[in-house]
């Protein structure tokens, strides 16, 4: 199967921004045990300014763009250099894509993007993709990498794409407030009933929320790729949703 696993800084950093190291141990453990079993993994990490935030020690997520670009050039740095050192250790080889919109647009600079992507996947390396924040201004932004992974998982015709945070899938209302709340398995059809559910609300280090989520199953799915949207606090999740189990939620690809 072709995979793409976008990771959302919740599930990477510590609210301090510095790393999570046993959980980001096990995500790579896991992501190297499912490479292992002849799955092409393709990654979209976030974390680049959660991790810059952490390495500076600012304490939160700075508000003024120059900040943020400077923290994502650093926590960048940290992040590659983590994901090669626990890749390494299963003999995994990492290569980092970095990516504005306009990259995407451009239909000669995303033909480039695809075949290096490929030529990686076929060289059995691990490409991790995150958007490129250090020269992505308004104009340019994808703005969130949920839909990053949506847009290269139809690039690319992945099976499947996990997104991967700190919520469990979606609820008919919010969890947090409403103890009626239950957690849907399995979306068809992403009608207004189900954008009505989504809430608003990021986390303090990361940028999406449920609305992002769901904007990209959207994009995922009509391109032809299932999405599941499940929790990464245990990256042990990532064998059941691989397998087909109901974990998390599931939208399922709109196929013609
Ligand atoms: N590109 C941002 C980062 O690496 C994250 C964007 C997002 O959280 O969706 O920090």
């Amino acid at each position: 199967m072709k995979i793409v696993i976008k990771l959302g800084t919740s599930t990477l950093a510590h609210q301090t921004g510095r790393l999570n190291i046993r959980r980001v141990e096990e995500l790579c453990k896991v992501i190297s045990d499912l490479k292992n079993a002849g799955n092409e993994i393709i990654m979209v990490s976030s974390g680049a300014i959660g991790m810059g935030v952490g390495k500076l020690s600012l304490g939160e997520k700075p508000a003024d763009i120059p900040t943020k670009q400077a923290a994502a050039a650093i926590g960048q740095c940290e992040l590659m250099y983590t994901y090669d050192k626990l890749f390494s250790e299963y003999n995994h080889t990492v290569a980092q894509i970095l990516l504005t919109d306009e990259d995407i647009a451009d239909s000669e600079r995303c033909n480039n993007f695809k075949n290096t992507l490929c030529r990686l996947l076929e060289l059995g390396a691990i490409p991790i993709i995150n958007e490129n924040d250090t020269i992505a201004t308004d104009e340019i932004v994808i703005g969130d990498n949920d839909t990053l992974g949506a847009i290269v998982s139809t690039t690319i015709g992945a099976d499947l794409l996990i997104i991967l945070s700190d919520i469990d899938g979606l609820f008919t209302a919010d969890p947090h407030t409403d103890k009626n709340a239950v957690m849907i398995h399995t979306v068809k059809d992403i009608t207004p009933e189900i954008e009505a559910m989504t809430g608003g609300a990021g986390t303090s280090l990361g940028t999406g929320g449920m609305v992002t989520k769901i904007k990209a199953a959207r994009i995922a799915t009509k391109g032809g790729t299932d999405t599941v949207i499940a929790n990464g606090k245990d990256p042990k999740i990532l064998y059941g949703i691989v397998k087909g189990e109901d974990k998390g939620t599931k939208f399922l690809a709109v196929r013609n």
